[in-house]
């Protein structure tokens, strides 16, 4: 089954009605979210902090369709940030701007990530806004630079797939914001986006040589060894310190990975969702991985949650 169908397929609420209902799926779901509930994912970033990781939270939800909605996500997000603090944990949380409302207005919207990044800036902390499909891409940059003119704690998702990132990253560090690297998770057109594997890797490749000279502190997203062995071995060559820049993976993903980074004394993020809004979450995570959705659906008609 390909990408895009499994990509299509995360829009379906008669698929996500049975998926979510479904005992076994969601203990298979576990493997990339550690639960529904907030003391889950504060009991799993706890464990990665043990290990030398820090962590962004991220309570899923995507899409929004009223205010009240949208206000309840961005309670439970300065709940989070409030969690952390009392928690004594090292962690950020990462949010998406079609969970506060992106879709009902910009100005709502603009409005409910002020009361979150005031709240992250109150307690140190910060905010990473991550980037959905490309119909959104203008607007939710639009909003990141409008909160960086606001506080410091607040930073952006950049796409490697997407033609024009090379000129959005630019454009952001010349107002200082931190950026995360990614390959890019959504379906896109070939107008706007690279098609081709090895084209996206390439851009990784480009835009990571812009970022880690920069002077700001990045983020790499990546689980690909190949990015990763580049990103080394570009920093070292450049005398950039290891403490200048962070790597960061999903939770429960390259685990082996994670750790051989922090013993080789890499600062490493793992990206930690959490909440009952799991299904377009693990339909992207399918998505990139064949292997993943052999696994899934291998297990889910046996109900068994046997280990891959
Ligand atoms: C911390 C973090 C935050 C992210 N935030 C965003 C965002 O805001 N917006 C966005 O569009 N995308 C986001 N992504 C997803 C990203 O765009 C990619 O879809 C995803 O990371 C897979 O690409 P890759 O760089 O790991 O490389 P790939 O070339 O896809 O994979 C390299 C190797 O990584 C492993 N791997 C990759 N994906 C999986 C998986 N699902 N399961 C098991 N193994 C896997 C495999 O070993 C694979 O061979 C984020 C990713 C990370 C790590």
């Amino acid at each position: 089954m390909s990408r895009t169908l499994l990509l299509e397929l995360a829009k379906s609420p008669c698929l996500r009605r049975w998926i979510t209902s479904n005992g076994a799926a969601r203990r298979l779901a576990q493997r990339f979210v550690p639960g529904e509930d907030l003391a889950l994912a504060i009991e799993a970033a706890r464990r990665c902090n043990r290990a030398g990781m820090t962590v962004s939270l991220d309570h899923l939800g995507e899409n929004v369709l009223n205010r009240e909605d949208a206000e309840c996500a961005r309670m439970a997000y300065t709940g989070v940030l409030d969690r952390i603090a009392v928690s004594h944990l090292d962690a950020n949380v990462s949010l998406k701007l079609t969970h506060l409302g992106l879709d009902l207005g910009d100005e709502f919207c603009m409005e409910q990530l002020r009361i979150v990044t005031q709240r992250a800036a109150a307690l140190q902390n910060f905010v990473r806004v991550d980037m959905e499909g490309s119909a959104y891409t203008e607007r939710t940059l639009g909003i990141v630079r409008q909160a960086r003119t606001e506080t410091d704690a607040v930073g952006a998702v950049i796409q490697a797939y997407l033609y024009r990132s090379e000129q959005d990253i630019r454009n952001l560090l010349s107002i200082g914001c931190r950026i995360r690297l990614v390959k890019g998770a959504y379906k896109e057109p070939s107008q706007i986006a690279f098609p081709r594997k090895r084209d996206v890797d390439a851009n990784y490749f480009k835009l990571m040589r812009l970022l880690l000279p920069s002077g700001v502190y990045h983020a790499l997203a990546t689980h690909d060894p190949n990015m990763i062995d580049a990103a080394i071995r570009f920093a070292a060559e450049r005398g950039i310190a290891k403490d200048k820049f962070e790597f960061q993976m999903l939770y429960g993903i390259r685990t082996d990975l994670q750790r051989r980074l922090v013993r080789d004394g890499y600062r490493v993020r793992v990206y930690i969702p959490f909440g009952r809004d799991w299904f377009p979450y693990l339909m992207r995570r399918l998505a990139e991985r064949p292997a993943n959705l052999f696994f899934f659906a291998k297990n889910l008609f046996r109900g068994t949650t046997e280990q891959e």
